[in-house]
């Protein structure tokens, strides 16, 4: 980050604070829910979390804001840990909300000790219908004056079982004609006889958000508690129950999430799609998972990078997805290695090249790196794979590619001159004749010919097959979740293109899910980590080198 970057004003408020004396140290937290796989928007959070952490000398805790046995899973757990320490984060203490489960049922004693909560029987139908509008007052329930005796009498029961899911609540005692509806007398504890992924069966009640998650926050001494602008109209309860139960003076502050272009994010629509199999699991290669994200290609710098881009509001707003395809190209030029691909191969003889002679040609392995990064063999042959569409029977206009008595440069190779081709049955072409300059290598070129075109280039003899999968956009409307309908039906049909055999050169032999290649002219690639075998190389491509999406919809 750039010294005279303006401060965003979470950095204020820690200044301010830091400053002031209000805090010698700030601690903060990630807190997921471990009810799914962490996305690009959770990515925001946690650059947001750490890197004040980081910046201002402080800590951050990685915390599972577990209180909801119904949809949490310990495969949800270990995810999210893989995916943070990915993306680079180390937490200072790795806790559980559920941990604090005892200590958070003595601090709802306390309350009803003071007279400040009660057990209601109402249902939440009936306590949603009491409650009332913005513009008219709740009524209170009968339960509200019930003496301290009989509510710990109830609470003690309702933690021993004796009641059924939804058959009593524990409530907050504050104000049923606030103007904030959730100071309306809120349910601090549920009843739900189900098994939690961590305490099993020792709990039948639990928590409810607000009053866990804030209580959680203190026992932490979290000084600043940062969460998305929903919980705006939360935070005077966040503060309510500090006051009243006199527990650290963790603040919460709001800031906006992260929504991106033809993309869905909330964490239940995406379970969606990996339980209807619209996709191949959390980390399909097409989800903004950051696991599908990784299995994409995309690199823990380019989400930093992008989180940093977008910066810190305190308005909603919707970003443009190509600028988190822009953050990945930026770092995927100046790390991935350049190799040839030929997706849609068609034979190119030499016919004055010698039969069964091999030369072996330096291919650079990045420009963009010192000494070229290096340099791969790459075998030369009379045989070669090239890309079908680039020859023209009959060529376009200013086409400079290959065409009948063109001349084309092979990437880091000879100039060509095409002499002919021959086409099967049905009239397609399949192979293209040419002549090579000798005095034309690259490098080393004497032949004085310019050409305008160059095209990449594969030995047939020393190819290999692989699969190559294209991706593009999983949604095609700008907004999938606008239209009161089925998000579904916003998904782009085409947004997985199989190539079952692609040649590529022999240098990809040894590839590794996480190594980053440029096939020249195609686009950046990664191998894919899942259905990758022993006799078969699987790529994905990352990214395409220019945003084709852009081209074609501006059109
Ligand atoms: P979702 O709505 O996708 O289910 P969530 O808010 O329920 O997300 P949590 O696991 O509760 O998910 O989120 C953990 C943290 O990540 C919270 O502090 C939350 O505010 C933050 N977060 C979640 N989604 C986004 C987003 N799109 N942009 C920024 N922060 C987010
Ligand atoms: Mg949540």
């Amino acid at each position: 980050m750039s010294e005279e970057k303006s401060l965003h004003f979470l950095e204020e408020i820690v200044e301010k604070d830091l400053s002031t004396g209000k805090h010698t140290s700030i601690h903060t937290r990630f807190p997921p829910e471990p009810n799914g796989y962490l996305h690009i928007g959770h990515a925001k959070s946690i650059c947001l979390n750490f890197g004040l952490a980081d910046k201002y000398g402080g800590k951050t805790n990685l915390r599972f804001d577990d209180t909801n046995p119904v949809t949490e899973d310990t495969e949800y757990v270990e995810s999210i840990k893989a995916d943070v320490r990915w993306l680079g984060f180390d937490w200072e203490e790795e806790h559980y909300a559920s941990d604090y489960f005892d200590q958070i049922y003595v601090l709802a004693i306390s309350l009803i000790k003071k007279g400040l909560a009660y057990v209601e029987d109402m249902t939440a139908e009936e306590i949603a219908a009491s409650k009332g509008t913005p513009t008219e007052p709740g009524r209170e329930s009968q339960a509200r004056s019930r003496t301290v005796e009989e509510n710990l009498s109830l609470f003690t029961a309702m933690k021993e079982g004796k009641y059924n899911d939804g058959e009593k609540v524990l409530r907050a005692k504050i104000d049923m004609s606030s103007p904030n509806m959730h100071m309306r007398d809120p349910i601090m504890y549920r009843i739900k006889k189900t098994s939690h992924h961590r305490t099993g069966d020792t709990w039948c009640i639990y928590p409810m958000y607000d009053f866990a998650h804030g209580q959680s926050d203190s026992i932490e001494h979290i000084t600043h508690s940062i969460c998305t602008l929903e919980f705006e109209v939360h935070r005077p309860l966040y503060n309510w129950y500090v006051e009243q139960l006199g527990t650290f003076p963790s603040t919460q502050y709001e800031f906006a999430r992260l929504n991106l272009t033809y993309t869905v994010m909330s964490k239940r629509k995406l379970l969606q799609l990996v339980q209807e199999k619209l996709v191949d699991g959390w980390d399909d290669p097409r989800m903004p998972t950051i696991s599908g994200l990784r299995r994409r290609g995309f690199t823990p710098l380019s989400i930093r990078n992008f989180c940093e881009r977008i910066g810190v509001q305190r308005r909603e707003n919707i970003i443009d997805v190509g600028l988190l395809e822009f953050c990945i190209r930026e770092d995927l030029n100046k790390v991935a290695l350049r190799r040839m691909v030929v997706l849609d191969p068609i034979k190119l003889i030499i016919t004055n090249y010698p039969d069964g002679s091999t030369d072996i040609l330096k291919g650079e392995n990045n420009p963009e790196l010192e000494d070229n990064g290096g340099y791969r063999d790459m075998p030369f042959t009379k045989e070669l794979w090239i890309e079908s569409e680039d020859f023209q029977e009959v060529p376009q206009k200013k086409w400079f590619r290959l065409a009948p008595d063109m001349k084309v440069r092979l990437k880091s190779a000879y100039i060509v001159h095409c002499t002919g081709f021959k086409k099967d049955e049905t009239g397609k072409v399949v192979e293209v004749h040419c002549e090579y300059i000798p005095e034309s290598k690259s490098g080393q070129d004497t032949s004085g010919i310019n050409v305008k075109g160059t095209i990449h280039w594969i030995s047939a003899e020393h190819a290999l097959d692989a699969e190559v999968r294209l991706y593009d956009r999983l949604f095609q409307a700008e907004d999938p979740s606008d239209e009161e309908g089925d998000f579904k039906l916003n998904m782009n049909p085409n947004s997985l293109e199989i190539i079952p055999t692609a040649k590529i050169e022999p240098s990809l032999k040894d590839a590794k899910p996480g190594d980053q290649f440029q096939f020249i002219r195609k686009g950046y690639f990664t191998l894919d980590s899942k259905f990758t075998t022993e006799d078969k190389l699987v790529f994905n491509r990352t990214v395409t080198l220019k945003d084709a999406w852009a081209k074609m919809t501006s059109r």
